[in-house]
């Protein structure tokens, strides 16, 4: 691997001449320690994708970045310290400054690293030849494994020798898939699918949170559809998704999606992909530990009402949409759709889809207190009596009449005082 500087492609986006970063840059080079961001951050910019967060390798050690932001007045928070990361702060905003390292053992899912000061050793640790992107303040960037050409053709490519790289990590196996989906473009490298295909079996060995976090990104990429497929194929996708699963359910699903100009959701897709009743949204929320509100996203797919469909009148989908809120309603009806087999044309599926725009969900015109004023003495005969006027109000299409409304809430009240 040798170190080449591009000066042709020198990086000018705008966020490199951040004051903060700046301010980053200078403390380090403050102390004579050499500085670059590193990765995503690198590899979006050249390809004019947005930029999240902005990762610094540094030839300072931790203790020295550590000391040296402080000195220049910036916030300083051994966040990942063991393994070489500070985060520092400028003008509100964070960066993970990581020391450059090297691995001295892996054992497929974690690795003991050292610190260096060669970038050689520390591109040669990282992933994907993508992601092996460097960039100084003044805008060089440094391309330690032909990364930028991979980039230009969208190839998603190991550094090093794809088998040894994975055995060192299982997780490369999720990642070799998720950045293809993200950034690849047409057949997958069949040199990483080879290899992944021969080591599947190594992903028993990862914890389930750094499965999940590669997962949902993987589902939510824009190439998910054809990468699932191939790990479909190739009886991976199986590993980590385990009920039964529905691959073109999902392809319906992310048309779907498309036809309607939404973002993607994960967990809708992970439903689309492998929910196919409440067992196994249950069972996969616990395999993925995820947490209650993602479990309870992930459920929706389960959701049963005869609103979801379309061949029923409008009134029964408001009252679909008013008891299962508008968030449950949309992915319910989205992903009944997919399950149904019709296009992503379909007007009728689009239309019941798109209720939640030209429908406001009605709020409940009486609470307790109005029970009470009526001379209802306290206790579970409020909760009864304000049920029976949620059934009475739903069944006529939530009439706003107030008067009609008072009237009625007064008869069941009578009713239950006598
Ligand atoms: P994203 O935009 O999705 O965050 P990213 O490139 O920042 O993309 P991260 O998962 O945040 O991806 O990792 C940051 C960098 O650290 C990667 O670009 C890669 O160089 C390196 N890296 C992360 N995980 C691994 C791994 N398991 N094996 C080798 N290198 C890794
Ligand atoms: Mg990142």
């Amino acid at each position: 691997m040798t170190e080449t500087a591009i000066k042709s492609t020198r990086m000018n986006a705008e966020w490199l001449h951040a004051p903060a970063l700046a301010k980053v840059f200078a403390a380090l080079s403050a102390g004579g320690a050499d500085a670059r961001v590193v990765g995503g951050a690198v590899r979006n910019a050249m390809i004019d994708r947005p930029v999240k967060d902005i990762d610094i390798a540094t030839t300072a050690l931790p203790a020295d970045v550590m000391r040296l932001a402080a000195d220049a007045g910036l916030g300083a928070y051994p966040t990942g310290i063991d393994h070489g990361t500070v985060t520092v702060v400028a003008d509100k905003r964070s960066f993970e400054v990581t020391t450059l390292r090297r691995d001295v053992e892996t054992d497929g899912r974690h690795a003991v690293v050292t610190f260096t000061t060669s970038w050689e050793e520390d591109a040669a640790r990282r992933d994907f030849t993508i992601n092996a992107l460097y960039c100084s303040a003044d805008g060089a960037v440094y391309d330690f494994a032909s990364g930028l050409d991979d980039l230009r053709q969208r190839r998603v490519r190991f550094i090093g020798d794809a088998e040894a790289r994975i055995r060192e990590d299982y997780l490369r196996i999720l990642r070799f898939f998720r950045f293809s989906a993200e950034y690849g473009k047409g057949q997958l490298d069949p040199t990483g699918l080879a290899a992944a295909n021969a080591l599947k079996e190594g992903m028993s060995l990862l914890s389930a949170e750094r499965v999940r976090a590669e997962l949902l990104k993987l589902l939510a990429a824009p190439n998910a559809v054809d990468v699932v497929n191939a790990m479909s194929k190739g009886g991976i996708i199986q590993r980590v998704v385990k009920t039964r699963l529905e691959p073109d359910r999902f392809a319906r699903f992310v048309a779907i999606e498309t036809v309607l100009g939404e973002p993607p959701d994960a967990l809708a897709r992970l439903a689309a992909l492998g929910v196919n009743n409440k067992q196994d949204a249950a069972f996969l929320s616990h395999e993925l530990r995820l947490s209650n509100a993602e479990a309870e996203r992930l459920a929706s797919a389960s959701a049963a009402n005869p609103g979801i469909n379309p061949a029923t009148p409008e009134a029964v989908a408001q009252t679909a949409l008013y008891k299962l809120g508008a968030d449950t309603f949309a992915r319910a009806v989205r992903l009944a759709w997919a399950q149904s087999g019709a296009p992503s044309t379909d007007p009728h599926w689009r239309a019941r889809a798109l209720l939640t725009d030209r429908w406001k969900i009605p709020t409940m015109p009486f609470s307790g207190n109005d029970v009470l004023a009526l001379g209802v003495k306290p206790g579970p005969k409020v909760g009864k009596i304000l049920e029976a006027f949620e059934r009475w109000w739903m069944s006529e299409n939530f009439p706003d009449d107030a008067e009609r409304q008072s009237k009625v809430l007064k008869e069941l009240a009578r009713e239950a005082v006598t």
